[in-house]
C-alpha cells in the first residue's frame, strides 16, 4: 500500500514513512492510493484483535510482525474486556458502541495505544528517536501520554491550556510521573497551543534537528485504527452481511467519522453516517449546505472535545469529492486560506446526514437516556445520540458511538442528573495525586528551548 498527498505534490510513500512524517511536504495529508476491499464473510467471526490485524494489514503492509503488535495492543488488561469495544443494546435497533474502555476513558485510546506500539517498533528498527509535540484540549493529550509513557526512543511534549480542562482531564495528564512525559501548561487557549505547535513545526531546521513528530488526528495510523470498530460494531449489531446500519458520530476534527467513511468505501454496508456537532457547527453547516466556512475561533462548550473552528481531516474527504485531483484540492485550500470559505454545493455529498446539538440538548439527552435505559452517557456521546435519533430511519439499526465516559465530565453530569458520575476504582482520588507540569509562556522560543533541554 502506498500513500499519496491530498495536494498531489509529493511522491508516494510507504506506511512506515508517513507514520513518522505527519504532514506531507506539500502541506497536504496522506491518504492511501486506493481503498482496500473488505472480506465481510471472513471477518465476521473474528475477535477484535484478529479483525484489527486483518484490516490493518491492508494499510500497514510494511510493518513487521503486525499481528503480534496488534495482539499486544488490544488486550483485556488495557481495555477491560475481551470485546475491547463492547456493544450495548439500548432497545431493539438502537445500540451504543463502547469506544471508551481504554486507560483514559475516551475513544482516542483505541488509536493511540496502537500508535505507541507502532512508534516503538519502527523507531527500534531504524535506531531513531522521536520527540512528539502536540496540543490538546483534554482527550488527545492524555490518550497520547498514556500510550507513550515509559517507551524508549520517545518523548512527549504536550501543550495544554492552563485552567481550561476539566479537573479530571488535567489530573490524568499532570499526575503522570514518567520521565519521558512533559506537560507544558500554556497561559492561553487551546488555539494558542495549536498555534505554537504550528510555529515550531514551521521551523524545518529545528524540526529535523530535534526529530519532531506528531500524534494529532492527521496521522493516518489513527484513522486506520478507527476503521476497525465500524466493522466490529456492524458485525455485533447485525445477523448477516446483507443488512445495513447507520452510525451516529459526535464530531470535531472529522477523524472519527472519516474512518466510518473509509469503512464504507471498503465495502461495509453503511446506510447513513450521521454527523453531530455541538454549537461549533462548521461541519453540520457543510453537510446541510455544501459550504465549508471555517470560523475565527471555537466557542467553549460543555462537549469541549468537539470545540473546533476548522476540521483537519475534512481535507481527506474533500480530496475524494474532487475526484482525487490534487491540483484542484490545492486550489480550493488556497481559496480557503484567503476567503475563509469554499463552496462545494454542486458536488453530491451522499451517505451523510448531520445535525447540531446545544448545551440544553445535551442535558436533556443525558436525562432521557438515563431515565429510559438506566445508562449515563457523557456530553459528547449525548450530542451524537440527540442527532442520531433525529435522523434515525425505521428498520435501520442505529449504532451511536460512545466517545467518552461520563466520569471525565462530572460538572455536566451533576447539572443533568444531580449526582456525581460513577468512576472506576483506579481513578479514585485522581485529582489529589501529585501533579507534574511546567508552566510556559505562549512563546515559540520558550517551547523550543524546553524541547532542546529534554529531548529523547
Ligand atoms: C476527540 C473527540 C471527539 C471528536 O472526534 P473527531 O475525530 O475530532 O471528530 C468527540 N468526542 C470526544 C469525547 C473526543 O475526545
Amino acid at each position: 500500500m502506498r500513500y499519496v498527498s491530498t495536494r498531489g505534490g509529493a511522491a508516494p510513500q510507504r506506511f512506515s514513512d508517513i507514520l513518522l512524517e505527519g504532514l506531507a511536504p506539500d502541506g497536504g495529508l496522506y491518504v492511501p492510493e486506493s481503498y482496500p476491499m473488505a472480506d465481510l464473510a471472513a471477518w465476521r467471526g473474528l475477535g477484535y484483535p484478529g479483525l484489527a490485524a486483518a484490516i490493518l494489514q491492508q494499510f500497514m503492509d510494511d510493518v513487521r510482525d503486525l499481528k503480534a503488535l496488534v495482539g499486544r495492543t488490544y488486550t483485556k488488561a488495557v481495555f477491560g474486556s475481551d470485546d475491547i469495544v463492547p456493544l450495548k443494546t439500548l432497545e431493539p435497533g438502537l445500540h451504543l458502541l463502547g469506544l471508551s474502555q481504554g486507560p483514559t476513558l475516551a475513544f482516542k485510546d483505541i488509536a493511540l495505544q496502537l500508535l505507541g506500539e507502532l512508534f516503538e517498533q519502527v523507531l527500534g528498527a531504524r535506531a531513531q528517536t522521536l520527540n512528539i509535540l502536540g496540543a490538546t484540549s483534554g482527550d488527545t493529550g492524555s490518550a497520547a501520554e498514556h500510550a507513550m509513557r515509559g517507551r524508549e526512543r520517545l518523548a512527549v511534549f504536550m501543550l495544554s491550556p492552563h485552567g481550561r480542562m476539566s479537573a479530571f482531564q488535567a489530573a490524568q495528564m499532570y499526575s503522570l510521573q514518567d520521565a519521558n512525559i512533559h506537560n507544558l501548561a500554556v497561559k492561553g487557549t487551546f488555539d494558542d497551543c495549536q498555534d505554537l505547535v504550528k510555529r515550531v513545526n514551521a521551523d524545518a531546521a529545528f524540526k529535523a534537528r530535534q526529530r519532531i513528530g506528531a500524534v494529532n488526528s492527521i496521522n493516518w495510523a489513527r484513522i486506520a485504527a478507527q476503521v476497525v470498530y465500524y466493522f466490529w460494531g456492524y458485525f455485533r449489531a447485525t445477523r448477516g452481511n446483507q443488512e445495513s446500519v447507520s452510525f451516529a458520530v459526535p464530531s470535531g476534527n472529522f477523524g472519527n467519522i472519516y474512518a466510518g467513511y473509509v469503512a464504507r468505501r471498503m465495502g461495509l454496508p453503511v446506510r447513513r453516517l450521521i454527523l453531530a456537532t455541538n454549537e461549533n457547527d462548521v461541519l453540520d453547516e457543510f453537510f446541510r449546505t455544501g459550504k465549508y466556512r471555517v470560523r475565527q475561533a471555537a466557542v467553549a462548550t460543555s462537549s469541549p472535545s468537539m470545540d473546533i473552528s476548522k476540521a483537519s481531516n475534512f481535507e481527506r474527504y474533500a480530496f475524494d469529492l474532487v475526484e482525487r485531483e490534487g491540483g484542484a484540492l490545492g486550489g480550493l485550500w488556497r481559496q480557503l486560506e484567503t476567503d475563509g470559505e469554499i463552496d462545494l454545493s454542486l458536488i453530491p455529498r451522499s451517505g451523510f446526514a448531520s445535525g447540531r446539538s446545544t448545551h440544553a440538548d445535551r442535558i436533556a439527552t443525558i436525562r432521557s437516556v438515563h431515565a429510559r435505559y438506566g445508562v449515563t452517557v457523557d456530553p459528547h456521546t449525548a450530542d451524537g445520540i440527540k442527532v442520531g435519533l433525529e435522523q434515525r430511519e425505521a428498520g435501520v439499526p442505529l449504532i451511536c458511538l460512545e466517545t467518552a465516559l461520563p466520569a471525565k465530565f462530572a460538572a455536566t453530569i451533576r447539572e443533568a442528573l444531580g449526582r456525581e458520575p460513577e468512576r472506576a476504582q483506579v481513578f479514585e482520588g485522581l485529582e489529589q495525586r501529585p501533579q507534574r507540569c511546567a508552566s510556559i509562556a505562549a512563546d515559540e522560543q520558550a517551547v523550543k528551548r524546553y524541547i532542546e533541554a529534554h529531548a529523547a
